[in-house]
């Protein structure tokens, strides 16, 4: 039976499910695999569907587990939108789009595949099953996309009232129905104290079953370690050569989802981590000193993360600094550089970046010419631009097209409730 062990206590450990719906390991540390399962390359042909690459490579991580019957199921459910890998400079660069789900960010296939997997979990309890998410932008939106009518399960998504762009916003408060969308008064820190306060509260945990579906969970991790498989396997197949990873990253659950792909044999060599003007991680590698700070705000807003919770993974993977940068390497890209590489690409390539898009695209400028032969290089989209056309407009100077998944959710009608940042008036709202 595969197992899933703390970052914190070896003596800590959770079989698949449990490991799903705890979300973060009792002590506060974050679930690893015990072991990684081989996986033969042989048996995942290249252009495969997602959904069928998805349950071959994570069948083996529920091994034993209940939800390992119905894996396949689960990952047609979760897999249901593409991630194409689409060439922007001949063979050489390349851009894996993983903006085509319903909330056009890669946060959709994790908060998918997290509820098509709750979804089929025997409930142990009859109390309804809650799910807090605080939220500062993209997160709330797929979580609350992904259970939108989920029998059972109700959502509730707080976010900091005012501090969201109009565009995140909508896509927070238009779903209604099992979802309760929360504008509270102060900032995505009291947001997520709340949280943890409701998490920790006796009279809560007596009235409804919470439960949390932040990235730390590795429902929403292993999901992605499946498109760097797919891309990776597809490019290998054309060039015959390992493709290089250039990651948009806050909390690194998406580069770390990266790296287990590379750990359990995709062909994928370096792995660059492109952040924004909050360098806790550049500074990390360079340094070997882990100095945490508070955030700074930054264009590139899901990303405004001062102490990624994902570095405990990747510190637990590679205990040796020296080892980590052998396997990473990060840069910082600050809001000017963001703002000239939107309008440079879009100029140069008729590509139009996210802000988030846009860091990885200038880490690849910045390259020299003797490291782009590492390639070829795969920007990794995280999100589509249409989600900031307050940022992305003004700088490309015409209009940004919207998805049809994106304008069916503009065009609903958007609701929230304003609370105060305490525990009473959550508890008040959440009792409905
Ligand atoms: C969440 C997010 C990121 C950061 O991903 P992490 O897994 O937290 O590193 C980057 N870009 C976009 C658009 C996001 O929504």
């Amino acid at each position: 039976m595969m197992q899933f062990v703390s970052t914190r206590d070896p003596q800590e450990r959770a079989g698949f499910s449990a490991a799903l719906s705890r979300g973060l390991a009792p002590g506060g540390g974050l679930y690893m695999p015990q072991e990684w399962p081989a996986v033969s390359s042989a048996a995942l042909a290249p252009g495969e569907s997602l959904a069928t690459l998805a349950a071959k490579l994570i069948v083996p991580f529920a091994e034993g587990d209940p939800l390992a019957a119905s894996m396949a199921e689960i990952c047609r459910q979760a897999f249901n939108f593409s991630a194409p890998v689409v060439p922007l400079d001949g063979d050489h660069l390349s851009v894996l789009e993983l903006f085509h789900g319903p909330t056009a960010a890669f946060k959709d296939f994790g908060a998918r595949f997290l509820a098509a997997a709750l979804g089929r979990m025997p409930r142990k309890s009859t109390r309804p099953l809650k799910i807090l998410v605080a939220t500062s932008g993209d997160t709330g939106g797929a979580v609350a996309a992904a259970f939108h009518r989920q029998p059972g399960i109700e959502v509730v998504v707080l976010f900091p009232k005012g501090q969201v762009s109009p565009t995140q916003q909508q896509q927070l408060c238009c779903w209604g129905d099992n979802v309760l969308s929360l504008a509270v008064r102060g900032s995505f820190d009291d947001c997520q104290a709340l949280v943890k306060e409701a998490f920790a509260d006796p009279d809560c945990k007596r009235r409804w079953e919470l439960s949390s579906a932040n990235s730390i969970n590795l429902g929403r991790l292993l999901p992605q370690a499946v498109y760097y498989f797919a891309a990776s396997l597809a490019i290998k197949a054309r060039t015959g050569a390992a493709p290089a990873f250039i990651v948009p990253s806050g909390n690194l659950g998406n580069a770390t989802a990266c790296v287990w792909a590379r750990r359990l044999g995709a062909p994928i060599g370096q792995v660059v981590l492109a952040h924004n003007a909050n360098r806790t991680v550049p500074d990390f590698l360079e340094h070997g000193v882990l100095r945490t700070r508070p955030s700074v705000t930054t264009l590139a807003s899901a990303m405004d993360v001062g102490n990624p919770s994902n570095l405990e993974r990747l510190r637990a993977m590679y205990p040796d600094i020296a080892d980590l940068r052998t396997h990473l390497s990060a840069v910082s890209i600050d809001d000017g550089a963001i703002r000239a590489r939107i309008r440079a690409d879009h100029e140069h390539y008729g590509a139009i970046w996210c802000p988030h898009t846009a860091t990885a695209a200038e880490a690849y400028a910045r390259m020299d010419p003797a490291h782009r032969q590492a390639g070829p290089w795969v920007l990794v989209a995280t999100a589509h631009p249409a989600k900031f056309r307050e940022t992305v407009e003004p700088l490309i100077g015409r209009p940004v097209p919207v998805p049809e998944s994106l304008e069916l959710l503009f065009r609903r009608p958007a609701r929230f409730t304003e609370i105060d940042g305490t525990m009473a008036a959550l508890r008040s709202v959440l009792e409905g």
